[in-house]
């Protein structure tokens, strides 16, 4: 059996960064064990289904770096829910039930108001048919429940271990409204069949569904998948934040996020294993294991995906991101320049102060010195490690050592007083500018 796994979004909305976890998550585990990665657009729901954010989905999946073997959309299965919704009806796993949404409303706050819980009494299942013909005469059209059986409902969660609930204190769950269109729940039993899914991983929210839904397996005849359900994330603070609902890629490409740095966070994020700076995601999938994640909701800190950012950046090779850079930026400069940046996008300041021209306050009691340091750049080797030249005569004439000797130099030919190092700029700032710098000051 191969294993198949799939992401699942309703594209009523774009992806915040607890979807792209999941996402990752069923694409690690896909891979780890050579499966298949299906992304399903769940669009029952066609009033809040958009196209732009199907759109957007696959734009988001594709910049971080999730390829899928397949996509499949709801809407385009409508007559295949049909025929299984036709069946379950005939064995009685369906039925119909023409409660107004007031009249469900005002039972449950009388169970409530007894003490009892609000589950719905199924009085419709005992309803017979010259009933039902009354109601429909009047106008009523049914919505539909599935019909659960009494039983405890068990399963072992590969995250949350093994997992219990008693079918008898649940509610019927109503899977297809009057108007004909679908709940959420058994479109997505029905494809978890028809595709073959094996692992069904999401976030813990969907648990009350699982032990649902695993009734409608069985009913289907079918046998059901494995389920992980991940605790959930929470901002920094350690709570539910709402704002983590609104970062999405959007906002982490704004930020000069690399996908790689939120993939090496958000795959090992609530697990055991150390969170590293993977630019190739091999190590993740290889490490990807279900046993290794906690039940203990995960704490996303921006900080440290800036700071695990930075370490994906100095890493990065210069083809990998020539197209970001200014044009005439080459290899050797990316190379000398990447240890200092956070961000890509920074490598274009540090690109201006080598073409300059910078802008350099200079201290009147280090003029004679820069003076100095011009004439000695006019006479060192230019092809051999001009830093250590210059600085090393420049020593000797001026007496100046540490950071007398140095800071001065860097401030007169990059007008900041940090930076990448110096032994590597003085290269590509060359001679000619090198020397218009110092004698400027
Ligand atoms: N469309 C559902 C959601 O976004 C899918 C849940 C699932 O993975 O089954 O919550």
């Amino acid at each position: 059996m191969t294993v198949t796994t799939r992401f699942a979004p309703s594209p009523t909305g774009t992806l915040h960064v607890g979807n792209l976890r999941t996402a990752l998550h069923n694409w690690l585990f896909a891979r780890r064990h050579g499966g298949r990665f299906l992304l399903r657009i769940d669009d029952t729901d066609a009033e809040r289904s958009e196209d732009r954010h199907v759109e957007s989905i696959r734009a988001d999946l594709a910049w971080m770096g999730l390829g899928y073997d397949g996509e499949e959309r709801q809407s385009a299965r409508a007559d295949r829910y049909e025929v299984v919704f036709a069946d379950l009806v005939a064995r009685a796993w369906v039925y119909p039930a023409y409660e107004t949404p007031d009249e469900l409303e005002l039972r449950r706050k009388v169970l409530l108001g007894r003490g009892l819980p609000p589950v719905y009494e199924r009085t419709a299942l005992s309803l017979g048919a010259a009933e039902r013909t009354d109601l429909e005469a009047q106008g009523r059209r049914p919505h539909w429940r599935f019909r659960l059986d009494h039983v405890p409902i068990l399963w072992d969660d590969l995250i949350r271990g093994p997992q219990r609930f008693d079918a008898a204190t649940m509610s019927d769950p109503v899977i297809r409204r009057a108007d004909g269109s679908w709940l959420y729940l058994l479109p997505s039993v029905i494809d978890d069949v028809d595709m073959g899914v094996t692992h069904v991983v999401r976030g813990e929210d969907h648990v009350s569904n699982t032990a649902l839904q695993l009734q409608m397996f069985q009913a289907m005849g079918a046998q059901p998948p494995r389920f992980a359900h991940e605790a959930l994330l929470t901002g920094s603070e350690g709570k539910l934040s709402k704002r983590l609902g609104s970062l999405g890629v959007d906002h982490f490409r704004e930020e000069g996020i690399e996908p790689q740095a939120l993939m090496a966070l958000l795959g090992r994020l609530g697990t055991s294993d150390p969170i590293e700076p993977f630019v190739d995601p091999a190590p993740l999938i290889e490490s990807f294991d279900f046993a290794r994640f906690g039940r203990a909701p995960a704490r996303f800190d921006q900080a440290e995906l800036a700071g695990l950012n930075a370490k994906i950046v100095h890493q990065l090779d210069f083809e990998a991101v020539r197209g970001r850079l200014p044009v005439a930026m080459h290899s050797a400069a990316w190379e000398a320049i990447r240890p200092n940046l956070s961000r890509v996008a920074e490598a274009a300041e540090w690109w201006a102060v080598v073409e300059g021209p910078v802008d350099a306050t200079i201290a009147d009691e280090d003029r004679a010195f820069l003076a100095q340091a011009a004439q000695a750049a006019s006479a060192i080797d230019w092809d051999a490690d001009p830093w250590a030249q210059l600085t090393s005569a420049l020593k000797e004439v001026s007496g100046r050592k540490g950071r007398a000797l140095f800071l001065p130099l860097r401030l007169a030919l990059t007008g900041r007083d940090h930076g990448p190092d110096m032994a590597a700029l003085l290269p590509l700032i060359g001679k000619d500018r090198t020397l218009q710098r110092l004698r400027r000051a």
